[in-house]
């Protein structure tokens, strides 16, 4: 991956927990390292092809002067999250924000903080067996859509499937979708909960009827075995309504536990 940084941009601004902080303000020095591809704008010398650097010291001046913060934490954390959000072609970038004079009674340089975002690719399984499926696969759908946090999603066709497990209960709508997104595995987890609440979906039986189930099936190529959160997710490659919607939307997936494609993985169970 190529690299764009801006080093040691300086911005007087007004963070800090104490409140001369806020009020008489002082040094802010901001650097950021922009991964991306520079090759076609190199190759077209072509400046709309690339990252804009000049608009991105805009944008972090912006970020800086626009709210009083307490922590250079949260500065990071915002100074990251427009770049990424602001800038097309950057997947990933590195923030590093210094305040040399930190109020600290004591000789030093500086006091920094940084951080590293990106967007991750998401892979999610969404199901309804109850009143309104499609009504409610559309309701997720819609509301990742219109989350800034979350772009390019992606929807397979929904299938209607039979039940999973040993209850007894109405057929399945399923599908999957892929998107890329800011939030965490465990931001996702509960955004993914959040859009089941809003279904007004009740926690009964396991494997019981629901009006929306949303599941993560993969995060990047990450496994992630916490206790509320498992991914990718356990049972996927045992599963005929995961594996081909997934089919459809990401054949070449590979599921980082058995280093197999979706496309392998459907091929050992059908
Ligand atoms: P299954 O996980 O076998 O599809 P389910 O979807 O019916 O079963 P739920 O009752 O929806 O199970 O979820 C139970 C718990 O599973 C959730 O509270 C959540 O913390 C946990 N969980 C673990 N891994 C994941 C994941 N990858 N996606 C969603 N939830 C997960
Ligand atoms: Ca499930
Ligand atoms: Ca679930």
């Amino acid at each position: 991956m190529d690299k764009i940084s801006i080093k040691n941009l300086e911005i007087y601004a007004y963070h800090g927990v104490l409140p001369e902080e806020k009020r008489d303000g002082q040094k802010f020095i901001v650097s950021a390292d922009m991964y991306t591809s520079t090759r076609k704008a190199a190759l077209e010398d072509n400046l709309e092809k690339t990252v804009n650097y000049a608009l991105v010291c805009e944008q972090i001046k912006e970020c800086l002067l626009k709210q009083s913060y307490n922590l250079i934490e949260t500065v990071a954390e915002k100074v990251a999250e427009t770049i990424l959000l602001n800038n097309e072609l950057v997947n990933e970038v590195c923030v590093c924000i210094s305040k040399p004079g930190a109020p600290i009674p004591m000789t030093f340089e500086t006091v920094e903080v940084s951080i590293t975002r990106a967007w991750h690719k998401v892979y999610l399984s969404i199901g309804s067996n109850m009143g309104d499926k499609k009504g409610y696969l559309d309701y997720a759908v819609k509301a990742l859509k219109e989350d800034v946090l979350i772009k390019n999603v992606l929807v397979s066709q929904y299938i209607e499937t039979k039940p999973y497990g040993n209850v007894a209960q109405d057929d399945f709508l399923n599908a999957c979708i892929e998107l890329d997104t800011l939030y965490s595995p465990q931001e996702m987890l509960e955004k993914a909960q959040l859009l089941e609440q809003g279904a007004n979906r009740e926690r009964k039986v396991h494997w019981g009827p629901r009006t929306l189930d949303v599941d993560i099936l993969l995060y990047d190529q990450d496994i992630i075995r916490t206790k509320d959160l498992l991914v990718p997710h356990i049972e996927m490659h045992k599963r005929e309504f995961v594996l081909k919607p997934m089919l459809e939307i990401a054949p070449y997936a590979v599921h980082p536990v058995f280093n197999k494609t979706v496309k392998e993985l459907s091929d050992l169970l059908m």
